[in-house]
């Protein structure tokens, strides 16, 4: 019986996993679990799940679930609940499906308390990949990826060194804009860019997934997790969202992965990995699709890509200083306080005014994205 800790249940990552979790309950059992304000659901889980730990991030509200609640759950708070739940001895694998930088910490204490890792979490990547993936250098099957397209590559890799990789087919859906109009897309609103067209997933990505900052959090992710060169990434636009990104061998050929859109497939590839579960996911329907289509990613009208790359070659601090002020411009548009098509102009703004630094540790990560709250507030 594998024993895992989700940090971030109560999201779509999350509650995703718990499904699969449901679907095997002889081979999986929720130890540890946490959420930031969604108590009803975490109360809802405890009593499905029984879990060991819960941590709430918000400390109030966790004292509110702890009145609630009269199994044996143990009640944690703060993110040092939520470390506390990940190195739990108990626990075999954390998945991380927290959204945004807070994740990075627990992922490093989980690392070192020898845990095997399930990161949907990309920001964590992105914005300390230099730091975390020296800490697996010898075992690297530490991070089994769940973002669907690190998944389909890792699956793509199997029985192969990463130095026979050419390049890498990143692939995007291309979002709700794909085929917009720069008008439109300084017209759009929230709920024109909530409206995904193959995912159902949180606020946040899906706003990146607009933006395409997605697909650039993803490009620095791969780099991380494959050991890639910039150049060796390449983004193809593919609507259908059914080849979920491929590589490019030394010698030409070229392996991908296919499937149906559903996170689910991901999730239980890296709970189960290296085994294949049977499941009743349905088989994917080649007549039905009739047609698969790729073009290019229109980086005119969708900058955020570009200054994805340009952060990733400039390396260092400045993939923090990205993905800092990315978190903070999407939530300002998500309460209405920017427009869409300011995101990227502000990004770059900011970019600019930052000098880059070496990160030697985590504290830096953190003073840098202390210095681009800072920056963005004093604007
Ligand atoms: P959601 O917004 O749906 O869920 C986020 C989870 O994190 C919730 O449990 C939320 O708690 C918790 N959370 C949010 N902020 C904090 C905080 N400050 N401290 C502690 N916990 C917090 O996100 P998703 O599930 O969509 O995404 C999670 C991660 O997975 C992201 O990094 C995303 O990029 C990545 N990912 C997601 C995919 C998807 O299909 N959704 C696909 C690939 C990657 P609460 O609900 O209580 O607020
Ligand atoms: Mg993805």
């Amino acid at each position: 019986m594998k024993k895992i800790c989700v940090l971030g249940s109560t999201g779509s990552i999350g509650t995703q996993t718990l499904e699969v979790v449901e679907a095997f309950p002889n081979e999986l059992k929720v130890e540890a679990i946490s959420g930031h304000k969604n108590i009803d659901l975490l109360e809802k889980q405890i009593n499905l799940f029984n879990p060991k730990i819960c941590a709430v991030m918000d400390r109030e509200k966790g004292l509110q679930l702890a009145n609630r609640i009269t199994g044996s759950t143990k009640i944690l708070f703060g993110l040092e609940g939520l470390i506390e739940a990940a190195v739990s001895s108990d626990v075999d694998m954390v998945v991380i499906a927290v959204s945004g930088m807070i994740g990075l910490i627990p992922t490093i204490e989980a690392i070192k308390n020898h845990k095997t890792i399930a990161l949907a979490n990309k920001e964590t990547l992105v914005a300390a990949g230099e730091l975390i993936m020296p800490m697996i250098q010898h075992k690297p099957l530490t991070i089994l990826p769940v973002d669907s397209e690190h998944s389909a590559i890792f699956q793509s890799l199997q029985g192969n060194p990463l130095d026979s990789i050419r390049k890498i087919l990143l692939t995007a859906s291309g979002g709700p804009f794909r085929d917009k109009d720069a008008f439109a897309i300084q017209q759009a609103t929230l709920s024109d860019v909530l409206k995904h067209p193959n995912w159902v997933m949180g606020q946040k990505i899906t706003v990146d997934s607009a933006t395409l900052m997605n697909k650039g959090l993803e490009a620095i992710e791969a780099k991380w997790l494959f050991n890639l060169q910039p150049d060796q990434i390449e983004v193809v636009v593919h609507p259908q969202s059914i080849i979920h990104s491929g590589i490019v061998y030394q010698d030409g050929s070229v392996i991908a992965q296919m499937g149906y859109p559903d996170m689910k497939l991901p999730i239980q590839y890296a709970l189960f990995y290296p085994n294949r579960m049977a499941n009743t996911s349905p088989s994917l329907n080649l007549f039905d699709l009739g047609q698969l289509t790729f073009e290019r990613p229109r980086t005119d009208l969708f900058p955020c890509l570009s200054l994805a790359f340009e952060a990733m070659k400039i390396g260092k601090s400045m993939p923090v200083v990205l993905n800092r002020a990315n978190e903070i411009y999407v939530d300002q548009f998500i309460k209405g306080h920017i427009g869409f098509a300011e995101i990227p102009s502000k990004i770059e703004a900011i970019m600019d005014r930052h000098s880059v630094i070496n990160l030697d540790s985590v504290e830096v990560v953190q003073e840098v994205a202390i210095w681009t709250e800072r920056s963005i507030a004093q604007w």
